[in-house]
């Protein structure tokens, strides 16, 4: 089925469980009046001029609209375009204008970069704002409510089929610009179907959209998942670990998603509190980082029994592999095994292949030997849009080439390293920054380090490494250090050190090491 046809399918079966609840504006929504609102919004979107294949995009926090915005673009037959908010006006300018989007639709918390960027989001034409008693909608938008309340109930007759694009959605931006991935409805139900299977989710489980909704992990394993099973989404407009726990303990909450660093944030908040009760939960997944073994245990003790995790990327989804609650102790420092139907192998990192050329055995790197992640699974994306020489490179006998390096021990569990791109290549030998960095982490001075390769004429590359530090700090103990460190081989020492007072990341937090070697 296609995403709308799903929702239909849930208000049929489920017509009155509630579908939605949206506590910051004591909204609570069935199935039924979800499914309502959902052909009001799809009417709207007909009836002022959107047609079949249009982009829209949400510049959204979490919110029961976005709920209702992203089914109802679908439903009238558009392509749903979610933007990370905490870009800047430039940057959500750049993908309005690459995916050539229509409508923006957006609220009083992302106003400000709307009015900042407006002069040069030039595709635009309809802006629609979330209205609502307390903030007037501006004069060049139209009211998001106002809309609903004005049109029609029945459902459009639009033909879209499960194999047409739903989404246009924005990778991370990690080692480079955003790239823009196509992925189908089909993709997006087998997204969510592989994690509720996985994790055994069902109809009565009552889930928290905590993480944003604009980043592939919360919206197909999150609100997607749950409106597939008629299950409960509680929808977070911003993240708050008080209002989080006081939200799991008020709804029952069973399952809650949310980044390992978070886990350690509700464990400390949870001590603050005076009383909470977290009986309801029966699944933690946590994510984007390994979780600590005393972090996990005391999660245990204070939350729940189990807990599972998963990787992935725009382009795959989010769970190309699954650690499960059972085997989660023994594999904290692994992103698990391959997920039902996909395949992982890790092959030399190669560039600018022929994207014809076979992946055979002869590609794959011993057992325990690190290199380029490459996935093979049912809903992979179909292209980067408008970026043929990027997929080209991307796509090669129909694995993807993530990006990633890790290994895999001999029970094929995945272990993440690095970013290829991050790799450097000195004297011919490859070197991953990430091991450089965890021995510059052991010394006391240093708050954060990256280490890049800059070019040299008789290495090809030499390791340079920047860091930020925590109060007096030379290059020459650090260089000390390193020389004296069992941990490090002499040919990965970093031949310079570089000080600076914070280094470039990406809004989830990422470092931007290719803005630190273009400084260069
Ligand atoms: P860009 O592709 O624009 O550089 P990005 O790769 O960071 O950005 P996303 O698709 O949001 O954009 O993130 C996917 C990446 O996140 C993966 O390729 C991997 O590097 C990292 N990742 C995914 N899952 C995990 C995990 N469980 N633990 C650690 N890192 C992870
Ligand atoms: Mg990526």
């Amino acid at each position: 089925p296609t995403l709308p046809e799903t929702l239909s399918r849930t208000t049929r079966k489920y017509p009155d469980r509630e579908a939605i609840s949206y506590p910051r504006k004591d909204v609570r929504l069935t199935y039924a009046e979800l499914d309502e609102r959902v052909d009001r919004f799809a009417n709207a979107h007909r009836d002022r001029g959107v047609e079949t294949g249009d982009r829209v995009s949400l510049l959204l926090h979490n919110s029961a609209e976005f709920a209702v915005a992203l089914f109802g673009l679908l439903r009238a037959g558009a392509v749903f375009n979610p933007i990370n908010y905490r870009l800047a006006p430039s940057e959500v300018g750049y993908i309005l204008e690459d995916s050539e989007s229509t409508v923006l639709i957006f609220e009083a918390a992302t106003q400000e970069t709307v009015e900042n960027g407006r002069g040069e989001f030039s595709t635009v034409e309809e802006y629609v704002y979330i209205d609502d008693d307390v903030e007037e909608t501006p004069a060049y938008a139209v009211g998001f409510h106002d809309l609903l309340e004005k049109s029609d109930t029945t459902a459009p007759s639009v033909s879209i089929d499960s194999t047409d694009q739903y989404a246009i959605m924005y990778t991370s931006g990690t080692t480079g610009r955003p790239k823009g991935v196509v992925h189908s409805h089909r993709d997006a139900t087998y997204h969510n179907t592989l994690y509720a299977g996985q994790m055994g989710l069902h109809f009565a489980d009552v889930g928290i959209s905590a993480m944003p909704l604009y980043h592939n992990a919360e919206l197909n394993c999150g609100l997607l998942a749950r409106i597939n099973l008629g299950a409960k989404t509680v929808i977070l407009h911003d993240f708050d670990a008080r209002r989080a726990l006081e939200v799991v303990d008020e709804e029952r909450a069973t399952h809650l998603f949310v980044a390992s660093r978070i886990w350690r944030q509700l464990l400390e908040t949870s001590r603050e509190l005076d009383s909470f009760d977290g009986s309801s939960l029966s699944l933690g997944v946590y994510g984007a980082a390994p979780m600590p073994p005393s972090l996990l245990e005391e999660c245990i003790e204070t939350f729940t029994e189990d807990y599972a995790t998963a990787y992935g990327m725009t382009e795959m989804g989010p769970c190309a592999t699954f650690i499960l609650p059972f085997e989660v102790r023994e594999h904290l420092e692994s992103v698990g095994r391959a997920a039902p139907n996909h395949e992982v192998r890790i092959v030399e990192p190669t560039e600018d292949e022929d994207p014809n050329d076979p992946v055979g055995p002869d590609d794959t790197v011993e057992t325990g030997e690190t290199g380029e992640i490459i996935l093979r699974g049912p809903p992979m994306m179909k292209e980067y849009w408008n970026e043929p020489e990027k997929t080209a490179d991307a796509i090669r006998d129909g694995w993807f080439f993530t990006g990633d390096a890790g290994y895999l021990n001999e029970d094929g569990y995945l272990f993440l390293v690095d970013r290829i791109d991050d790799m450097i290549i000195s004297g011919g030998e490859n070197i991953y920054p990430t091991e450089i960095e965890n021995v510059l982490y052991q010394y006391d001075g240093v708050a954060e380090a990256a280490v890049i390769g800059e070019a040299d004429d008789d290495w090809g590359e030499r390791v340079v490494a920047y860091v930020v530090p925590d109060g007096e700090l030379t290059a020459n103990e650090l260089e000390r250090f390193c020389r004296e460190s069992d941990d490090l081989a002499e040919f990965k020492r970093p031949r310079h050190y570089e000080f600076h007072e914070e280094l470039p990341r990406n809004p989830s937090g990422k470092i931007q090491k290719y803005k630190l070697r273009n400084e260069n």
